[in-house]
């Protein structure tokens, strides 16, 4: 039994020492003591089935035995940082990470969070072509310092730091966006932002395959090859954002833009590659590692051993427990019975996703897709009291996010079903 300080102790702590722009989703903040595989423990052993994962991070389950191990073992033997002497730990894991990647993919950098692996990708991009002009989506996330800011595009995430060489291109979003589900439409704004804000040449693309904190928008079908099209024929390199749809979750592959049909040319992954300890990636061709080389490039922690031996755990779970697959069967189960539900409550909008990214939008009005605000906190509400946690988010906050780790059952999803089912029901 959990002994240590109760709720109430730790949120005053946290009023009075932590950045007072931390938020939480209940009414009364969950004290999270502990995890076990797609479950998490409150401080009086209450059992709650997650369906957000941290944020679609743990994707093997919550304290894998395997991971513990991996992580301990190497605890015991070594810590130190990455670059000064050899050590196979951070060897290993990029050997094993450039084997699950298609083409000239080859070369991995590591980095200590989603938003350096950008920093970094974008960096490299805007060496090798020596141009600066980034596009990215609206309503995209990539991160929180200058550079990923500015490619950030939903304002609840901007501070007002230096926007530098950054285009926001048309959301190519099926169900908000203009042109419904026509991806070529959406790719034409790629090229007229090319050609009419730049000067025909850029440094790149950058995008997310399913849109997370954007409230699991898929780019329409289609417009990724085009989109890619027109960058590289502006002279630009395509960044794949994986760090919330990478690693197993779309099911049907390993990657999002996998699923697209595309290669890009920069790989970055974060979240989901070390089921919960910080690490993330970016991996390119050995052509554009070689920019790095005009200068010495250093990251004390990046693919440090503890972290790299976790890694290399993570994807042997994966492999081992099969659990793409299980993401493709139960993900496709699961968005199934939603779906279901959707023809029940005039509320829900769109269901849409793959695998174990799927996202549910609330609306009051169908026609007008009135984002349904206030609605969606009181149901996550109800169904935290039942015992499930979900997640939230898109640019009006409200689209529920289901991220489970991918090791969710048939059973977790029909309890899932039925307490959103009586959730929605309350309202
Ligand atoms: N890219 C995407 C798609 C993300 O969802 C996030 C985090 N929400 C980031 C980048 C930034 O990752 P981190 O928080 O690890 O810096």
């Amino acid at each position: 039994p959990y002994d240590g300080p109760s709720a109430v102790e730790i949120a005053r702590k946290r009023a009075e020492f932590l950045s007072p722009s931390l938020f939480h989703f209940y009414s009364k903040p969950l004290n999270i003591v502990e995890g076990k595989k797609q479950y998490l423990y409150d401080e009086h052993g209450r059992r709650y089935l997650d369906a957000f994962a941290g944020i679609a991070t743990v994707c093997c389950g919550h304290t894998h035995p395997d991971i513990i191990d991996a992580i301990t073992a190497q605890a015991n033997r070594l810590q130190h940082s990455t670059v000064l002497y050899l050590n196979h730990a951070i060897a290993d894991f990029a050997e094993a990470l450039a084997a699950k990647m298609p083409g000239d993919l080859k070369v991995v950098f590591f980095t200590n969070s989603g938003t350096e692996a950008n920093e970094l990708a974008i960096m490299m991009a805007r060496l090798y072509t020596g141009s600066h002009d980034i596009i990215s989506l609206r309503n995209s996330y990539h991160g929180n310092a200058s550079g990923t800011m500015g490619a950030t595009a939903q304002k609840n995430w901007k501070f007002n730091v230096v926007q530098s060489g950054v285009h926001h291109a048309v959301n190519p979003d099926p169900y908000r966006g203009a042109f419904g589900p026509d991806g070529e439409k959406y790719a034409r704004d790629v090229k007229e932002i090319i050609e009419f804000g730049t000067t025909g040449h850029v440094a790149g693309f950058i995008s997310e395959a399913i849109q997370g904190v954007g409230g699991i928008v898929e780019v329409a079908p289609g417009y990724l090859p085009l989109a890619y099209d027109a960058v590289r024929k502006a002279g630009g390199l395509c960044i794949a954002d994986e760090v919330q749809v990478g690693f197993a979750r779309v099911g049907s592959h390993f990657w999002g833009f996998e699923t697209h049909g595309v290669i890009p040319d920069i790989v970055t992954m974060a979240k989901g590659i070390g089921n919960g300890i910080p690490l993330g990636a970016v991996v390119t061709t050995p052509e554009i590692a070689q920019v790095l080389t005009r200068r010495s490039y250093f990251n004390t922690f990046g693919g440090n051993p503890l972290c790299t031996a976790g890694g290399l755990a993570v994807l042997k779970v994966l492999d081992r427990e099969r659990l793409q697959e299980n993401a493709f069967i139960v993900g496709a189960y699961l968005k199934d019975r939603l779906r279901g539900l959707q023809e029940k409550h005039q509320i829900i909008g769109d269901v849409r996703g793959a695998g174990f990214m799927l996202g549910v939008e609330l609306v009051t009005d169908r026609q007008l897709k009135t984002p349904a605000k206030d609605e969606i906190c009181q149901a996550m509400e109800h169904m935290k009291d039942m015992g499930v946690l979900v997640g939230k988010g898109g640019f009006y906050g409200n689209v529920f996010r289901i991220t489970p780790p991918l090791c969710f059952t048939k059973e977790d999803a029909d309890f899932f079903v039925d307490v959103m089912d009586i959730a929605l029901s309350k309202l």
